[in-house]
């Protein structure tokens, strides 16, 4: 048996490259894709063989916006436990977002965050550097510096970069590295409140943040790019007119990039009439009429990529008066299926474009072209999936350190099985270990 050579027979590959699903066997050697084809166990005699009948087999997903709470909030989520959630839902890499504390925001912190994800062993963990010092958003951090160090993007996410000036120069600094801008849209003047700004809210007493909050801030945003032309990306979309703008922007040949996340596509404000905390986010839930909006978006290619915006917070955190408790859900290990309800189940979208959403798309976005494919070459990152397996998430099967999700005890359609990083099998829902054992140590199942 040769460990660096693994046979994936019987699985169904959808190749969002190719826009085909195709019933082929999957060879990866020395953790690089080496050939696609039929009968390629003549190939391979000694590789290992994994039998994925009855599942599909999925380039390695890909979230570019996740939130992983080292270094400064431990108690909510480590590097180490954030990848060990990612890999349980078929994540091979996520991009972490620098509202750490301290804030990501120079080269040193760049490092520790790769030397940290390297240490925990489970996917690729890139970080985005803060576009200001401290996400203060007064002064630029040192772009140049956090690129060559590594980081993958700029964001201040948490906020949006509220000064015009200050906008305009990160725009320029990032066009000079052909670097990517990601942002948090959200003109803060406007914001305060703790859901969307809504009839619900009136009836709830809550404070509201209005859609308008969002679309100004694209809006000048897109203005502000036209001249300067740098990679722009418009986070956690929601609202119907910014799906306008994005689209708009796109037809009139900017270079303007948007992701949405699962519960802006299921979930409604009326969600929060119960002021269960963990509805809580930002953007908030919005009206039936942003939802539909951003699915119709997603359906016609104006939303390009799907994240998670995953945000772990302490089970006493949450455990808040609405209008006090923190802004976010957990969202790794449930985003397969969600998103499968939200298009392919509703019929929006067939698996091999959802698949294309989660994989290949967002690697153009941060630009990682050895990933997001099953061609030959490639790296060896494979995520299996049974399509038609019913499941719930529950406390005791989270790999996550945090519980706030929404989504606990709702029935989930399609499931991870199996997922593969370089060749090596990360996670295996068979051996998946229960809560609380092995939550720091490295990657230790399988190969
Ligand atoms: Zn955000
Ligand atoms: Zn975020």
């Amino acid at each position: 048996m040769n460990p660096d050579q693994l046979l994936i027979i019987n699985a169904r590959l959808l190749d969002p490259v190719a826009f085909k699903e195709r019933d082929e066997d999957l060879l990866i050697i020395d953790g690089r894709i080496a050939a696609v084809g039929a009968g390629l166990r003549t190939d391979a005699p000694n590789a290992r063989v994994l039998d994925a009948t009855g599942k599909c087999a999925a380039p390695g997903l890909l979230d570019i916006h996740v939130h992983f709470r080292e270094p400064g909030q431990e108690h909510k989520e480590t590097i180490a436990t954030g990848a060990r959630a990612a890999v349980a839902g078929g994540f091979t890499t996520v991009c972490c977002m620098p509202n750490t504390t301290p804030a990501l925001d120079n080269d040193t912190q760049i490092e520790f965050v790769l030397t940290q994800a390297a240490r925990a062993g489970f996917c690729d963990v890139y970080p985005f550097g803060a576009i200001t010092k401290g996400r203060a958003g007064t002064e630029l951090a040192e772009i140049m510096l956090m690129h060559e160090a590594g980081a993958i993007g700029f964001s201040d996410d948490g906020v949006g970069v509220a000064s015009p000036a200050v906008m305009t120069r990160a725009l320029q600094y990032v066009k000079m590295i052909d670097g990517l801008i990601s942002q948090h849209c959200e003109e803060p003047s406007l914001s305060g409140g703790s859901m969307h700004a809504g009839a619900a809210a009136l009836r709830l007493g809550l404070g509201g943040i209005p859609a308008v909050a969002e679309e100004l801030m694209i809006a000048r945003d897109l203005q502000l790019n036209q001249r300067i032309g740098a990679r722009y990306h418009v986070q956690h979309i929601s609202t119907a007119g910014a799906v306008a703008l994005v689209r708009q922007a796109r037809q009139a040949g900017q270079a303007v990039t948007a992701e949405v996340t699962p519960h802006h596509l299921l979930l409604t404000d009326a969600a929060c009439a119960g002021y269960d905390t963990n509805f809580k986010m930002n953007p908030p839930l919005r009206s039936a009429v942003d939802v539909a909006a951003c699915v119709d978006a997603v359906a016609d290619g104006t939303i390009d990529c799907l994240a998670t915006d995953h945000a772990p917070h302490a089970r006493e955190e949450k455990d808040m008066e609405f209008d006090k408790a923190p802004f976010g859900i957990t969202g790794l290990e449930t985003a397969l299926p969600l998103y499968a309800e939200a298009l392919v189940h509703s019929g929006k979208l067939s698996w091999v474009k959802l698949i294309e959403k989660m994989t290949v798309n967002p690697a153009r976005i941060v630009r990682l072209t050895d990933r997001g494919t099953l061609n030959r070459g490639a790296i060896g990152d494979v995520t299996l999936f049974d399509p038609h397996a019913v499941w719930k998430l529950t406390h005791e099967s989270t790999q996550s350190r945090s519980h706030n999700s929404p989504f606990y005890d709702r029935p989930l359609r399609g499931r991870v099985t199996q997922t593969i990083k370089a060749g090596r099998l990360v996670f295996n829902l068979e051996q998946a270990a229960p809560k609380g054992r092995d939550h720091s140590g490295k990657a230790a199942i399988g190969q």
